[in-house]
């Protein structure tokens, strides 16, 4: 949704982002835009000021629509989008959306502009796990988190290893054998340090280790570190310090390893599809259809939407008798032209018309949620996901059961 709403423009400045907090009085809202109605009189080109007004007018309609059935915004508040949105002056094709997005919305805003004001919804998409960061050599350690674009430090620890040569009168084998005590102490603290801070994260995505030299993977191997935790770690790399330095270092390194991560991931979900249909249980389902009616049965265990799907579910209602039904369609306009020739199903009038268009991928993640589904989003970069754009057409299912 947030592509095609970049896509629009306005001729002038005329196409108005609403964002609505969850706690904003709505009816505060409805006033603020009557009185932009008032403002918007005032504009100079006749075309943006009728375009500005029908807007304002299309939105008010549609909040007190909304406040018939809602006293409150809904939980994470709502971002408003409306404008003519044709690109030219001689066609008016006033448009509204409305989002409710999933984190709460934490500005109030009017915005009137030649595009929609669309940030503060990226923001939220971004990417917000969290990693764990570890650098370390015999001497020293740090440890950090990365979140979005925030690192930070969360522990530092040295070793009390003393220097390569022994002085006084210790026989070299009993001072050897003492650095490797405190060796294996300052290991012990670091993988303790380590297992605290990387467990207590309960999105932590992945753990990236660094430093120079062989120890850092000595200690990996060591077994000190929890499983969980040893699990965790995605990539081990050399840096030249220990030190915030060598964290800086890991940070700009991570965006690569995460991201090969992910087609790691990626694919073998995908593997995990295509050898269940050669399989004999058979439990995987392909087709939009198909895969709809696993869904309803909840035979769904995990759903897989290529990142390529571009499609919308219409719901098609008779005025003639009242039914409904749905269909996916690429483009709901073109949909839309053709509906007069057609026949309702049930009683054959001519009299269809579109009465909900919904993006696709939103309305199977809302159906998958009420079936306990989880979905993964698969990204068009591999050959694999490619498959599941071309092949089957965006969607997989990797079944629970047979549905019947
Ligand atoms: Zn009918």
């Amino acid at each position: 949704m947030l592509e095609e709403l970049a896509g629009k423009r306005g001729r002038g400045t005329e196409l108005i982002s609403v964002y609505i907090t969850p706690d904003t009085d709505l009816a505060k809202v409805m006033q603020q835009l009557r009185d932009e109605q008032g403002t918007a009189s005032n504009i100079k080109s006749k075309s943006t000021r009728k375009n500005v007004l029908s807007a304002l007018e299309r939105i008010i309609q549609f909040l007190r629509t909304y406040m018939e059935t809602n006293r409150k915004p809904p939980p994470h508040g709502m971002a408003i989008f409306c404008g003519n949105v044709a690109g030219r002056e001689d066609i008016a094709d006033v448009r509204l959306y409305w989002v409710e997005p999933p984190e709460p919305i934490t500005i109030r805003m009017y915005r009137c502009d030649q595009e929609f004001v669309l940030e503060p919804l990226r923001e939220m998409l971004r990417v917000k796990e969290t990693v764990g960061l570890l650098v370390m050599d015999r001497r020293e350690a740090t440890l950090a988190t990365l979140r979005g674009k925030n690192v930070s430090i969360v522990r530092k620890l040295t070793s009390a290893v003393p220097g390569k040569h022994s002085k006084g009168g210790q026989s070299a084998r009993r001072f050897e054998r003492l650095r490797e005590i405190a060796a294996h102490e300052y290991a012990k603290r670091v993988a303790e340090a380590a297992n605290e801070v990387f467990a207590g994260i309960p999105d932590l995505k992945a753990i990236i280790v660094g430093g120079p030299g062989p120890t850092k993977e000595d200690f990996i191997n060591s077994g000190l570190l929890h499983d969980q935790v040893k699990r965790k770690i995605g990539g081990v790399l050399d840096t030249g310090y220990t030190d915030e330095q060598g964290i800086k270092e890991l940070v700009s390194k991570a965006g690569d390893i995460l991201a090969d991560l992910e087609i790691l991931k990626e694919k073998s979900l995908m593997r995990r599809f295509m050898e269940g249909l050669v399989a004999k249980e058979n439990l995987v389902a392909y087709g939009e259809r198909e895969i709809r009616r696993a869904l309803e049965q909840g035979a769904v265990e995990l759903l897989l939407i290529s990142e390529g799907l571009r499609k919308h579910r219409i719901t098609i209602r008779c005025e003639v008798c009242g039914h409904e039904f749905q269909e996916t369609v690429g483009d709901p306009d073109l949909h839309k032209k053709q509906l007069p020739a057609r026949n309702c199903p049930k009683c054959g009038e001519r009299k269809l018309s579109i009465v909900r268009i919904q993006d696709e991928v939103q309305e199977l993640l809302d159906r998958a949620e009420k079936f306990n589904t989880r979905v993964e989003f698969v990204s068009t970069e591999t050959e694999e996901g490619k498959q599941l754009q071309t092949a089957f057409k965006g969607l997989g299912a990797i079944l629970r059961f047979r549905p019947s």
